[in-house]
């Protein structure tokens, strides 16, 4: 950080949320599962209890897995839904192709990435439909599985009309259904919707319901609506080195998160935070900004505007499509956002 700065680095910080630490209510829960001896592999009572809390706050009886970070939980569910020479529908925007090294190629043997055209981060439902009818060779490898992101990598939302056609069309031609929820708190705060109502119900088969990106220290659920497909998962997680022998630090935290809805409050947070930013720079002339449904904000923002705020000190990306982002977490302040709103209308 240059010397002019006078705040400190992590004020500064828009470059993602999971530049934040662990939010105080997962810390608390953390540091209380240190407490004593008890089962490893995940057979202890507090892993035990969070799963059957998930399956209360899907209504379903679905399985329910931890593991240490995204890329895994996408990439091993991924695996489990199809065989090496079929293929995975993504948007060509989707972290599992643009941000995982090949993850779920590798974890599948070799299933292919499909990628598909993507408005705001967003599939739609022709062009899936005709990724999956094109070929019927064996020359090709045969569409299996479609997987969209939730919040969108480009900060959008599916609706849930949206979601359920194209799990339709996804069902009607055999396909299973993943959805990438690394960002899930933040799209559900932002539909208030159940998270049912937002997954199976929907049309979703499995989901990773993102930890980390929402206040956990580390940690995502992957989450089996559909049993049967999740039946080798424990060999699959194990193999993949992603079975944690002290579990309870990667499942006590999820207790504290679901108490008193805490998940949705620091969700809802950052998206409130995201909206605030986006309202503002809306008020400045002539810049174009996507649209901000979740926590984060993108903004078209000239080169040497951009140099200006680095210099100042600012990190964001603009490895994520063409713009500038600018990502807000449940430990960004309004005074943060203010601040930041202000550099950029005088970087103009
Ligand atoms: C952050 C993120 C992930 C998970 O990434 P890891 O760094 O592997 O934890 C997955 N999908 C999306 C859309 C993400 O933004």
């Amino acid at each position: 950080m240059p010397a002019t700065s006078k705040v400190p680095g992590y004020y500064l910080q828009f470059a993602s949320d999971n530049t934040a630490g662990a939010c105080p209510e997962a810390l608390a829960a953390f540091n209380a599962a240190n407490a004593g001896f008890i089962s490893s592999y995940g057979e202890d009572e507090v892993t035990r209890i969070v799963c059957d809390r998930l399956r209360q706050l899907f209504a379903t009886d679905c399985d329910v897995y931890f593991v240490f970070n995204g890329t895994a939980a996408n990439s091993l569910a991924l695996a489990s839904l199809c065989q090496s020479y079929q293929g995975v529908i993504c948007a060509e925007t989707a972290h599992v192709e643009t941000d995982e090294c090949g993850a779920p190629e590798f974890f599948s043997n070799g299933a292919k990435l499909l990628l598909a055209r993507q408005q705001d981060g967003k599939m739609d439902a022709a062009n899936v439909e005709h990724l999956i009818t094109r070929r019927r060779d064996q020359h090709y490898p045969r569409p299996k599985v479609l997987t969209l992101t939730q919040a969108t990598e480009l900060g959008t939302l599916y609706s849930l009309d949206e979601i359920a056609v194209l799990t339709a069309i996804a069902k009607r031609h055999g396909l299973h259904t993943h959805m990438d929820g690394a960002r899930f708190a933040n799209a559900l705060a932002a539909l208030e919707v159940s998270p049912a109502d937002m997954t199976w119900r929907a049309g979703i088969d499995v989901l990773c319901f993102g930890g980390t990106k929402m206040g956990l220290p580390l940690g995502e659920a992957v989450v089996f609506f559909n049993r049967a497909l999740g039946e080798d998962f424990s060999w699959r997680c194990k193999q993949a080195g992603q079975l944690a022998s002290k579990m309870r630090f990667l499942s006590a935290p999820w207790l504290a998160m679901l108490d008193d809805d805490t998940w949705l409050k620091h969700a809802g947070h950052a998206n409130r935070l995201a909206r605030r930013l986006a309202e503002r720079l809306a008020a400045l002339p002539g810049l174009a900004c996507r649209p901000a449904q979740a926590n984060s904000v993108f903004v078209q923002l000239p080169e040497p505007a951009m140099a200006r705020l680095r210099q100042t000190g600012w990190v964001f990306h603009t490895f994520i499509g063409d713009m500038a982002r600018f990502m807000c977490s449940w430990a960004t302040t309004e005074a943060a956002v203010d601040h930041l709103a202000a550099d950029i209308a005088a970087s103009l």
